[in-house]
């Protein structure tokens, strides 16, 4: 059986940091990110997990290390206050795409990004 989180990226990160051996797995190259649907490439960061109650019921899915952070965060909106839980409009900052929108929630929110983004800066 498959763990519930594996971990997939240059470093280890999250939970993997205390126990890589058994947490970080190769890189899914065939998949596409759940979240912003955009293909997972060789250097990103991020987690596969199941999904439970889905279209095809019990799947393996694979998010973006930043795309799973921008579920806990919040987008922009949101940590601004500015959202729909707060009566406003605003969620991801407009003319992103949704990889980019979660980088730049995580990035507002202080969170250390992946090492290959944080070597872009
Ligand atoms: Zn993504
Ligand atoms: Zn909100």
């Amino acid at each position: 059986m498959t763990k519930p989180m594996e971990y997939f990226g240059p470093a280890p990160w999250g939970p993997a940091l205390d126990n890589p051996h058994e947490d970080m797995v190769k890189t899914p190259e065939n998949m596409v990110c759940y979240a912003c649907k955009e293909p997972i490439v060789l250097g990103d960061s991020g987690l596969l997990m199941w999904l439970v109650g889905g279209p095809n019921g019990l799947e393996r899915i694979a998010n973006h290390r930043e795309c799973h952070l921008r579920n806990i965060v919040g987008s922009v909106g949101h940590q601004r206050r500015a959202c729909p839980c707060f009566g406003g409009e605003e969620e991801d900052p407009p003319g992103m795409s949704l990889r980019e929108a979660a980088i730049a929630a995580c990035q507002l929110a202080g969170v250390p990004l992946s090492p290959k983004r944080s070597d872009l800066q």
